[in-house]
């Protein structure tokens, strides 16, 4: 009987490819399937239309009668488009999002139906919160959970659904989702960063984070990755031989786009554009069927949400073409991994981005001081960023020799480097007129203000200045960047805020003039955080062991790194800043450890399965036949059988010696998880998984590689790297 192996090649060769139609431009694409500003000024009255602006804007409040007047506008828009139901859409902490649909459809008696949605559907909603992680919020009140409507990020119509983005909180009000601390860090920054630009432009009077994310993926053939049950379970491959032929060659890199590839980006964008979600950037990336994707950056909290709906939307149109997306950071061992790049700056609603050089002295002092302050944030709080891109499945990047280190450092290029030398000799307290004008004209005054070409590039920084933003690139594939910017954005805030109240204190106590008093502050910033600024190779052993000299922290597991999640002075940062309290900080770790622990435990359960019942089998089959090979030789040669059956006999103790690897180390890692289970203590069982189960897969899983290559081909039963990888 063949294999599910050749059932899947043959099918993924009859895979025609997808025509994709594009008969209109893309600007008139554009949100169409949004409820926008622009279709919300058609829809709405004067008055609703105000009151949502003024929320999305001041953060107001928006009252019954006017969101009844919104809702109501909004199913009929909706209904125009064909869509019958509708569904408060959010991102629990499962790291996907979360949809039930209802139906607009409601029956009024004597058999007459309507289509109906009133503003309390639009603006609450009672999921129930029982089957969410909650990291036990909910065992100490009760089960309930709410969604309530989020109007900074618009409604939007997907398929025949209108959604409507939300925020999903515990009855007793913590948040149990990405996007309810991503909001308070929002504010927290905006609050901040404008009390900061007032020293340089008092017309300031919000400050927005931008986000702008770069998606890595691969795209491989569906029936082939359905063959495989560690792709179909896990998101990766457990095991398998590397191919022949992988990325030495560098020839997939930025090389034309393959057909079916294609026709599946094109249909993804047409629907991200409908959707407003502005996707700019298509590419190959560097391994086989690997391929990246980047929008126009947009406000962090749509950025947020609009990574997250990409996601899905990946999946679903990959489905429609037979190809499956694979956003795992490490699907395939021995080439590269996926990582999702996070650019970051914020700007002003005067329209200045505070992280880009401007054209005069008072505006680079500008853009210095966010840019220290933010090297200075990274440098405070460094391993509380690492902690915020933790996950079972990013560990196989950072600190496993590829994409960015787990040691965080920020890199800044020459130029600034130069800079910064120059403002660490500025003299303490008051600046005599002439080191001012020098200053003035030829420090600040010199940065240029086109930074973007020189600003040399580093691949291997996790947090390098791109010339007019931070590019955090750490980040994993499949993280929702909501708990990355959430803390990013909170680390600055705090960080903004210290500094208002010292250069403060220099201009009230010791008299100082305000630029003075930055100058003075900026120094003392410059000369303490030089250990977390590093432009060398950050893969490099030397780095790790110069890192640690420096003090830094290296935590290369999610169990280590996540511990800085619930150290007091995190707790207390999101406590003074006002994004999380200390039991949705304490939730959220509890989640995030279980999550370890149960993406560990399936990973070992499901590889347990492959080596055991379908490895190995296959080797006894072979072994068989090899074993029927040797008698058959000893029929026919008789006193020269040893010759000629040499070869064979090696294999068969090698397979043998490969089949008792597997088996001892499946027991052994079996033990292992069972003896883990037994720990109540979450970081001593999420650490047992990590150190004492995790470790056996490698053993496992060298053996059954082994034997791939030993055994026949034709009955292999797993579909192999080149198949998975080469077939497009
Ligand atoms: P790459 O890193 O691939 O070389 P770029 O450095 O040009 O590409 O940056 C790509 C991403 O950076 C895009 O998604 C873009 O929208 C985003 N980006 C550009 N400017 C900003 C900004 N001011 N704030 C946030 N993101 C930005
Ligand atoms: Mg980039």
């Amino acid at each position: 009987m063949p294999t599910l192996r050749f059932h899947a090649i043959k099918e993924s060769l009859s895979n025609k490819p997808v025509l994709v139609e594009e008969n209109e431009r893309r600007s008139k694409l554009f949100g169409q399937n949004v409820f926008n500003e622009n279709t919300m000024r058609q829809y709405l009255t004067k008055d609703a239309f105000m009151g949502v602006m003024n929320a999305v804007k001041f953060g107001k409040k928006i009252d019954r009668s006017l969101a009844d007047q919104v809702s109501s506008s909004m199913k009929d828009w909706a209904l125009s488009k064909g869509v019958t139901h509708y569904t408060h859409w959010f991102q629990p902490l499962t790291g996907t999002t979360a949809e039930k649909h209802d139906a607009f459809f409601e029956t009024v008696g004597d058999g007459i139906a309507i289509e109906k949605f009133g503003g309390d559907q639009l603006v609450q909603q009672e999921p129930d919160a029982s089957s969410f992680p909650h990291g036990g919020i909910r065992n100490t009140f009760e089960a309930r959970g709410y969604t309530a409507w989020d109007p900074t990020s618009p409604a939007f119509v997907y398929g025949t659904t209108l959604c409507i983005p939300t925020i999903f909180v515990a009855y007793t009000g913590e948040a149990l989702d990405y996007k309810t601390p991503l909001l308070r860090a929002l504010q927290a920054v905006d609050a901040a960063a404008t009390e900061v630009c007032k020293y340089f432009d008092k017309n300031v009077k919000k400050v927005t984070s931008s986000l702008g994310w770069e998606q890595e993926y691969f795209l491989i053939d569906k029936a082939l990755a359905t063959s495989r049950p560690d792709i179909t379970l896990t998101g990766r491959t457990l095991l398998g031989h590397s191919s022949a032929k992988g990325q030495q060659l560098d020839d997939h890199y930025f090389g034309s786009i393959p057909t079916r590839a294609f026709n599946f980006m094109r249909e993804l964008e047409t629907e991200c554009v409908l959707l407003g979600i502005p996707v700019k950037t298509r590419h190959n990336e560097v391994a086989p069927n690997q391929f990246e994707l980047a929008p126009i950056f947009e406000e962090a909290n749509l950025a947020v949400d609009h990574n997250s709906l990409l996601m899905d939307v990946m999946g679903r149109i990959a489905s429609k073409h037979n190809l499956k997306v694979l956003l795992h950071e490490k699907p395939f061992a021995g080439i590269n991994g996926s990582g999702k790049h996070n650019n970051w700056s914020l700007s002003t609603d005067t329209g200045v981005n505070l992280l880009a050089p401007g054209k005069t002295p008072m505006s680079n002092l500008q853009f210095l001081t966010f840019f220290i302050n933010t090297i200075k944030a990274v440098h405070e709080h460094e391993e509380l960023l690492r902690a915020s891109i933790a996950s079972a499945s990013n560990d196989h990047r950072l600190g496993a020799n590829e994409a960015p280190p787990a040691i965080i450092s920020v890199f800044i290029g020459q130029q600034l480097t130069k800079v910064l030398e120059e403002l660490e000799g500025v003299t303490k307290g008051k600046l005599s007129p002439e080191e001012k004008t020098e200053l003035k004209l030829n420090v600040v005054g010199k940065i240029p203000d086109v930074l973007l070409d020189n600003t040399d590039r580093n691949r291997t920084s996790p947090f390098a200045f791109t010339g007019n933003k931070f590019e955090f690139r750490a980040v994993g594939s499949l993280a929702n960047c909501g708990n990355p910017m959430t803390i990013l954005n909170t680390i600055v805030a705090k960080q903004l805020q210290d500094f208002k109240v010292e250069v403060d204190k220099l201009i009230d106590k010791k008299d100082l003039k305000k630029d003075e008093a930055i100058f003075n502050v900026l120094r003392e910033y410059i000369k303490s955080t030089k250990s977390i600024l590093f432009e060398g190779n950050g893969y490099g052993k030397e780095w790790e062991v110069e890192a640690k000299k420096r003090g830094l922290s290296n935590n290369k597991t999610t169990p280590e790194a996540l511990k800085a999640k619930i150290s007091d002075n995190t707790i207390k940062l999101f406590e003074e800043m006002n994004v999380m309290s200390s039991i949705e900080t304490k939730a959220r770790y509890e989640i995030e450890m279980e999550a370890y622990i149960m993406h560990i435990q399936i990973e070992g359960r499901v590889l347990g399965d492959i080596a055991r019942n379908h490895i190995v089998p296959t080797a006894v089959k072979y072994q068989n036949v090899l074993i029927e090979n040797v008698k058959g030789l000893k029929e026919i040669f008789d006193k020269k059988f040893t010759t000629v059956s040499k070869e064979q006999i090696n294999l068969i103790e090698e397979i043998s010696s490969h089949i008792e690897g597997i088996n001892s180390n499946v027991t052994k890692m079996i033990n292992e998880r069972k003896k883990a289970n037994t720990l109540e203590d979450v970081e001593k069982k999420a650490l047992a998984y990590c150190n004492d189960v995790k470790p056996l897969f490698d053993d496992i899983r060298y053996h059954c590689d082994k034997l791939e290559l030993l055994v026949d081909d034709e009955i292999w039963p797993l579909t192999k790297y080149r198949e998975l990888l080469f077939t497009r």
